[in-house]
């Protein structure tokens, strides 16, 4: 085990005793630092956490052991190995100091080979700690930033961008058609892709950047100091570089492209979540749009974008019909001073994921999601907040006379499921994507365009047969969510599966129903 360099922090109100330990510290091997009291220590490990303290007793303003009382207390980027060195040394004053949180306990006056034998014990223990921190941090595949770490750092950079007013960028990326790969090459070649991509976002990042593997083959890359053309024009040096990068695995050489989304923190960028999702509604576009390609969040409005083409307005089934023609009628709306309970209810009577709200005039002002209710902290305090504290106030909204198509190539484009349609102000139907499907389905059925669809010769079986397949959907899921639990690594991965998979069942239980209805309404 290599031991890397360790920070120490010296801690005393004597300049002759921190001159005498700096002099016993060789500086090659540690990076010493020091204060002359326990709230000076204290302002110094809140602006630089050392690795290890060696703190005094008694010093005015603060002293030793209300020093480690708040080391211990406070939620430091890392674990700091504490030792107090003091010329009391009655048991008692030993059983007070480790109780307080010391680590090591060293009487005054103390000899350089003891300090020094000491210290090493006390960098054994923080390279332990850097190893278990580095794996519990880290996806085991290609050393990435997992998820949760990530979204703990974007948190603080967010702040810190804020404090500063400095730019901050995100560029998610993802490998396109890596499921070929696994299919042609198989799992240990997609496997060194993924490692191959994360090495090459490594070697081309600054050292102020995070990498993080999103899930799957999805990365993201927070570039601090970075608006979103610089972010963009690293992108673009990136994905040039990935596709002129040779990944061997075995006597195979693969090639691969990916596809980026990229987004700035804006004033109005509401947190960093959002953030995320404007660089994957980019990303979503950059994959519609042909792939191994960079697409800007502000750029999505850009009419030479469009990914559907160029067909004419009046061509489309779309063209001429309103919004209030393909939206599902609401039937409840809940008040922004309805409690989280009246909101929970609604959801599982209604079955809908998302509910419009209203201020007391009826007018829409937000929306909740089972997200929003299920991200509550499962707290009393979360539960008695009421509906307009946890509604998300930028709810996309049309208004009903809204031509379909324009919502249509919405909804194709972002990442947003469902939009709000508007009556004056108030909410009187919901458009999804199903909304669409339906409405789509129903269009070829009355226009007969597909033969298969022609009744006579697929006589009344036709719903029979939409559930049969239905079920085997149902099936294969469950079974690809048995997998996924039976062969999941980390605990804290089974969750998002289960809520996931759970809800596509859901919609598959809810499409058999829909198809009993078909067999009374032919
Ligand atoms: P697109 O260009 O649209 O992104 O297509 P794609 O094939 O890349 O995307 P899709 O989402 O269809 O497939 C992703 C595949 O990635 C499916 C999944 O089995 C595979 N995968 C996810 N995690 C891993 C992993 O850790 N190792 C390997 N080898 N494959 C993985
Ligand atoms: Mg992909
Ligand atoms: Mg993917």
């Amino acid at each position: 085990m290599s031991l890397s360099k360790c920070s120490i922090l010296l801690v005393d109100d004597d300049p002759t005793v921190l001159r005498i330990l700096q002099m016993y510290l060789n500086a090659d091997e540690y990076e010493v630092n020091s204060a002359e009291d326990g709230l000076a220590a204290w302002e110094q490990i809140n602006q630089r956490c050392p690795d290890i303290l060696i703190t005094d007793w008694n010093m005015p303003r603060m002293d030793g052991l209300e020093l480690l009382r708040r080391v211990q207390q406070a939620k430091l980027p890392h674990f700091v190995y504490s030792i107090l060195l003091t010329a009391r040394n009655s048991s008692e004053d030993i059983a007070t100091g480790l109780e307080a949180g010391s680590n090591d306990y060293v009487s005054k006056p103390v000899s350089p080979v003891e300090l020094k034998a000491r210290l090493r014990a006390a960098q054994r223990i923080v390279q332990l700690e850097r190893n278990l921190r580095q794996l519990s941090e880290s996806d085991s595949l290609t050393g990435a930033m997992n998820r949760r770490t990530f979204h703990t750092q974007l948190t603080r950079e967010w702040s810190r961008a804020e404090r500063f007013e400095s730019d901050l960028s995100v560029v998610v990326l993802d490998v396109d058609f890596f499921k070929k790969v696994n299919d042609e090459h198989g799992h240990h070649a997609g496997d060194m892709v993924l490692v191959a991509v994360a090495n090459l976002l490594r070697e081309c990042c600054r050292p102020s950047d995070y990498v993080c593997r999103f899930g799957g083959e999805e990365f993201v890359v927070l570039l601090t100091q970075t608006d979103e053309a610089g972010a963009a024009t690293w992108a673009d040096r990136f994905r040039l570089r990935l596709a002129q990068t040779l990944v061997f695995s075995g006597e195979k050489t693969l090639q691969i492209t990916a596809s980026f989304g990229v987004a700035q923190k804006l004033e109005d960028t509401p947190d960093p979540d959002k953030l995320i999702d404007q660089a994957d509604q980019g990303l979503l576009v950059a994959k519609r749009t042909g792939r191994n390609r960079v697409i800007r969040y502000s750029q999505l409005n850009d009419p030479m974008l469009d990914p559907f083409g160029n067909a004419e307005l009046e061509d489309h089934p779309l063209a001429r019909i309103p919004a209030r023609d393909v939206m599902t009628t609401l039937v409840m709306c809940l008040n922004q001073h309805d409690s989280i309970m009246q909101a929970v209810e609604l959801v599982l009577q209604l079955r809908i994921a998302s509910v419009p709200v209203v201020d007391d005039d009826g007018k829409l002002v937000g929306i909740v999601s089972e997200k929003d209710i299920m991200l509550l902290d499962v707290g009393l305090d979360g539960w008695r907040k009421t509906v307009g504290d946890i509604m998300v106030t930028n709810v996309v909204a049309y208004d009903e006379q809204t031509p379909a198509k324009e919502i249509f190539e919405f909804l194709c484009r972002v990442s947003i499921r469902r939009v709000v349609v508007v009556r004056g102000g108030q909410p009187v139907g919901i458009i999804s994507r199903d909304s669409f499907l339906r409405w789509f389905s129903n269009w070829i059925q009355a226009n007969k365009t597909i033969d298969s669809f022609d009744a006579d010769t697929d006589g009344g079986r036709r719903p029979l047969r939409s559930m049969e397949a239905t079920i085997s959907t149902l099936m294969r899921q469950s079974q690809y969510l048995l997998d996924q639990l039976q062969t999941t690594e980390s605990v804290e991965d089974v969750v998002p599966y289960v809520v996931g998979g759970a809800t596509c069942m859901q919609d598959l239980v809810n499409d058999l129903l829909g198809h009993c209805q078909q067999v009374f309404q032919p």
